[in-house]
């Protein structure tokens, strides 16, 4: 049956879009003059470009290569029959196959940067109220950044070359009268139309909106729209005074761009983003007084602190006035599967300082709405750092299975909770429309005990965030029924609001696993590896230099920046490998600047260490260091052959006389050929394929792989997801595989007396795997040091053990502690967990003996059955054609132990993996320092002393413990300088409450399972 209204509905959009909305903007004038100053390569500032040499330029013409800017010089007057109006540039880039896509753009006006110009904020007003036939000029800084498109691999690198040819055209400059009263009643017209097309079509609502519409319509002469439409707008004004149902749904609409701190383009693009988007969003809150506008990164604050102080000090008034709501605690938005614990409590550190510092705002919530799963162990170091309240939407993005709530308590590993809220619309970057607020509403899964949602809204990445349309349609759906009421505020009042309303949240125990992505813990080899020794690097210059330096001699602001460097490229489309290849260029020039800056703080720090120490005694002497919170013993290396076995202490050093090297006195000694290696406690057997049939535990008596397995298999998948190729790798993926048993070669490259080792190598297709595996002394690590050419195409790499072992569940390594995840598929959920993010190690263990997987710079896992897996390498397209190709080298190990992964030390041996033993050679001299001790110690396993570092504004150091194992216990910590006084403190190192420090000097606690213990000590 024919829907008796749609002959008015159709009428009355026609009205609304041919006729009302072209007279919002009332006659136009040309400028001028147009010059053009275009700048090849790299930005330039403000004062060169207005200095810099301009040509003529003529709308239609066309600029910008890639990554080029042009800088557009416009002069205008005003008519004199203007006198009086509103008056704006009207500016509009043009390009790429006319998509409506257009670069973004910065208005400098008398020099300061005053709004952004984009697609979606094309007007930048002069004046209220104009002055016939007065003059003015004003710069226009545009980018030439190339369209994102997705799903179409070959645009972006098209568009994405340099040097390439112009991708945009001018389509538009002029000055525009504006009529502020047509703009309301469009506005107003506009939220009809649309609330009009959700209501059902017997809502009698529906009627009611209707009718008023439609006598709107019949007001407008239609020959004359702006002489009459002003007629028109009461028509509308009883269907928007109607009120919002009682017991309605509240949303907090928070004003927001999300911006990708680097992604399909660089860093230092995202510089500009931020004061093109910055600058929008001051200036509308002139405007809309109500606009809160959420900003969630610091470091995207710090950039404009530095590069557009200006600026800053308007972003600085505005937080003030509460418009500008410093946001989510962290540095940046960093991924949080893959950085380490203390990377995470840096994150918190540096970002809610930031905010303190320029702002007096302590944050309280952590946003991370685009962050592709979270640790189990973010909910303590949220708490530990002040941070109750956690947002994300990501989850709505699962593959497989629905989170079962909106708003809930999130608890992690140690039992510590943090009220977790998902917005329910499903979008960090909402429109303000009434479909996206009534579904919303409709798919809030917690009305039982909460009445409030957290919707953000605005275009992120340098779409500007919010616009006036927005805006105006916010003013609107206030108090309007049909929709639900709708309140801009800040995270920090929907929070204050919404985390108090019940007192029986649910709650969701452990990770809160992406159902996708799954690839990002292996794509971009480089920048995980990166990472990884970044955090290790750091993590020792400052345990050194806190524990050797004198305080005046710390540099705490360089490791600061030096961290700061290593958080920015924990960005969650950074670290995961989901940039384009610019992104990786930058992140392997500043890691390794990172790893330079560490390595020297580790020199000076342990060379003054070494000239302290009492050497008397030995003819060659070295002094050797170990990082490690655990004393150890361990293989002396020179010029990569195994020269010595000797034992460190924890966080400490030992003397040891080259010149007396020998193997230790009753050392079995080690055997080796192409077909074996074999130690003291294991024999491990090798087919003709170089694979591993045997592993054999000669201390229990057993064997370690499973019955007629072989081990160490490589495993290549195709590997075509569906939709984000460097994101993702889909279940599919695996149902197909090649294993790589073709042998090349096999020697014997190292036979004793401390190590044996093996040489293979493999090609397939046109990469190549070399391998030494070796097996040491006294160590029941087998060791796989592997390089491999990689030049395959969308192939995913796995190594596989089949073990004999059985549990129905794997146990994994994560920031701070370990959690467990079933070998198997009961449920949809256990299905969809087919790949997971580990940090060092995963260990299949049942009863009294088990098998771990250790490595020094992966993070993909999975344990199916009884076959444990390592993730090794992908090869995706996009948005980096050439992600991983090249030469990569790591190294995994497998540790067969008895008992648990606690008694079996998998911990240490992970630790020893990932940091080596290393010496620093002196002479013969005398010293204060004894020839071996330990700088900090604790007197428990499965303790971690995460780090040691000097109090960054306050005497003294800063220790920071975590419990492991996951039990309570109690320890002894000690500091070879003696401690005087302790005292607890939040990760912020702000004071909490006295330790009691024992007479010897050393401190006693009691710690709860997995508790991150932050201590600041004097001595
Ligand atoms: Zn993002």
């Amino acid at each position: 049956m024919p829907d008796p209204h749609q002959v008015d509905d159709a009428h009355v959009l026609r009205v609304l879009h041919e006729f009302v909305r072209p007279a919002v903007t009332g006659p136009s004038a040309p400028l001028d003059e147009i010059a053009a100053h275009h700048v090849h390569g790299e930005p330039i500032s403000y004062d060169d470009a207005v200095a810099a040499a301009y040509e003529p330029f003529a709308i239609g013409d066309t600029w910008g290569p890639a990554w080029d800017t042009s800088w557009f010089r416009l002069r205008g007057t005003i008519p004199p029959e203007w006198a009086g109006a509103e008056v704006a540039l009207r500016f509009e880039i043009g390009g790429a196959g006319d998509t409506g896509f257009g670069a973004e753009a910065l208005v400098w006006d008398h020099g300061r940067p005053m709004q952004g110009l984009s697609p979606n904020h094309r007007e930048y007003r002069l004046t209220r109220s104009a002055e016939g036939g007065s003059t003015g000029e004003l710069y226009v800084e545009a980018a030439a950044n190339p369209r994102a498109t997705w799903g179409l691999p070959e645009w972006p690198l098209l568009l994405a070359e340099p040097d390439g040819p112009p991708q945009f055209t001018l389509a538009r400059a002029e000055l525009r009268v504006v009529r502020p009263e047509l703009r309301a009643f469009w506005e107003d017209a506009r939220l009809l139309g649309e609330l009009l097309t959700y209501l059902p079509v017997d809502d009698p609502r529906a009627a009611q909106v209707r009718a008023a519409l439609v006598d709107a319509c019949a007001a407008i002469d239609l020959d004359d729209v702006a002489g009459s439409v002003l007629r028109a707008r009461p028509a509308l004004k009883a269907a928007l005074g109607v009120p919002a149902r009682s017991g309605g749904h509240r949303v907090s609409a928070v004003g927001h761009a999300h911006l990708d701190t680097a992604w399909l383009w660089p860093l230092r693009e995202t510089v500009r983003k931020c004061a093109r988007t910055f600058a929008t969003a001051v200036s509308l809150m002139d405007d809309y007084p109500e606009y809160r506008f959420a900003c969630s990164q610091a470091v995207h604050l710090a950039w404009t602190k530095e590069h557009y102080p200006d600026l800053f000090e308007r972003i600085r008034a505005k937080v003030a006035t509460g418009q500008f709501e410093p946001t989510g605690s962290m540095w940046v938005e960093p991924d949080c599967n893959l950085p380490g614990g203390e990377s995470l409590v840096r994150q918190l550190v540096y970002g809610k300082r930031f905010f303190l510092d320029e702002f007096g705002i302590e944050t309280r919530d952590a946003w991370l709405p685009d962050v592709f799963g979270f640790t189990a162990a973010l909910p303590q170091i949220f708490r530990r750092a002040g941070v109750e309240w956690f947002l994300t939407q990501k989850l709505s993005w699962n593959q497989y299975n629905v989170m079962p709530h909106h708003s809930f308590l999130w608890e992690g590993i140690d039992g510590s909770r943090v009220f977790a809220h998902f917005p329910p619309a499903d979008t960090y970057g909402g429109n303000m429309t009434v479909d996206e607020l009534r579904k919303g509403v409709d798919r809030f899964l917690d009305h039982g005990i909460a009445s409030r949602s957290l919707y953000p809204f605005g275009h992120g990445d340098g779409g500007g965030g919010p616009t006036a349309e927005m805006l105006e349609a916010a003013r609107r759906m206030r108090d309007l029924d049909g929709v639900p009421p709708v309140v801009l505020e800040g995270p920090r009042a929907f929070f204050e609001a919404a985390a108090d309303e019940a007192a029986d949240w649910p709650v969701w125990v452990g990770e809160l696993y992406l159902e996708l992505h799954r690839g990002t813990y292996t794509t971009h080899a480089d920048v995980k590896l990166g990472n990884r020794q970044g955090e290790l690097a750091l993590r020792e210059a400052e345990l050194w230099a806190a524990t050797v330096l004198p305080a005046a001699d710390y540099p705490g602001a360089q490791l600061e920046d030096s961290w700061k460097t290593l958080l920015l490229h924990q960005f969650h489309d950074i670290l995961p490998g989901s940039g384009i290849h610019w992104v990786y260029e930058d992140s392997a020039r500043d890691h390794a600047a990172v790893l330079d800056h560490a390595t020297d703080v580790v020199d000076r720090a342990t060379t003054a260490l070494v000239d302290t120490v009492d050497t008397t005694g030995h003819v060659e002497p070295v002094v050797v260091f170990n990082a490690t919170a655990h004393d150890r013993t361990g293989l002396l290396e020179v010029d990569g052959e195994a020269v010595a076995l000797v034992d460190v202490p924890a966080c400490g050093y030992a003397v040891h006389d080259l010149a007396a090297t020998s193997p230790p006195p009753g050392t079995a000694p080690l055997s080796v050929g192409p077909d074996h290696l074999e130690n003291e406690r294991l024999r491990v057997e090798l087919d003709e394929d170089g694979l591993l049939t045997s592993v054999y535990d000669k201390l229990v008596r057993r064997e370690v792989l499973a019955p007629g397995a072989r081990a160490n298999v490589f495993q290549l998948h195709p590997d075509r997801p569906n939709f984000f190729d460097a994101w993702d790798v889909d279940r599919f993926a695996f149902d197909s595989v090649e294993e790589l048993s073709e042998l090349d070669a096999v020697e014997v490259v190292e036979s004793g007396p401390l190590r044996v080792a093996l040489r293979l190598s493999r090609s397939f297709g046109s990469s190549l795997i070399a391998q030494r595996i070796s097996l040491s002394t006294g160590s029941s690590r087998i060791e796989f040091a592997t390089e491999v050419d990689w030049h395959e195409s969308h192939r995913f790499l796995k190594v596989a053990f089949p073990v004999a072992v059985h549990s129905p569940r794997a146990t994994y390594e994560i920031q701070f502690g370990h959690l467990e995840r079933p070998t198997h598929e009961n449920t949809s959920w256990d299905v969809a967990r087919f790949e997971v993010s580990a940090q060092q190690w995963a260990d299949l263990s049942e009863g009294n003996y088990g098998v771990a997987l250790l490595n020094d710079c992966k993070y993909g896992y999975d344990v199916r059955g009884n076959v444990l897996r390592l993730s090794l390498l992908r090869a995706p397209t996009w948005p980096d054609p050439v992600a991983d190709r090249g030469h990569h080298r790591f190294t995994y190990a497998l540790l067969p132990h008895a008992g648990d992964f606690r008694l079996g030390g998998v911990i240490e041996a992970a630790r020893e993996l990932n940091s080596r033993l290393w010496f620093t050679p002196t002479g013969a001299h005398t010293g204060d320092r004894p020839a071996r001790g330990s700088l900090v110690r604790v007197d428990r396993s499965g303790v971690d002393i995460a780090a040691v570092k000097r109090a960054d504004r306050a005497q003294g150091l800063i220790v920071r413990l975590a419990e492991v194992w996951g039990r309570r216990t109690s320890l002894r910590l000690e500091l070879q300088a003696g401690v005087r006084a302790a005292v607890r403190t939040d990760l912020l190192e702000r004071d909490l409450e006295p330790v009691v420090v024992d007479d010897d000097g050393a401190v006693t606690l009691d710690v709860l399972p997995f508790e991150l213990v932050t201590l600041r000590l004097e001595s």
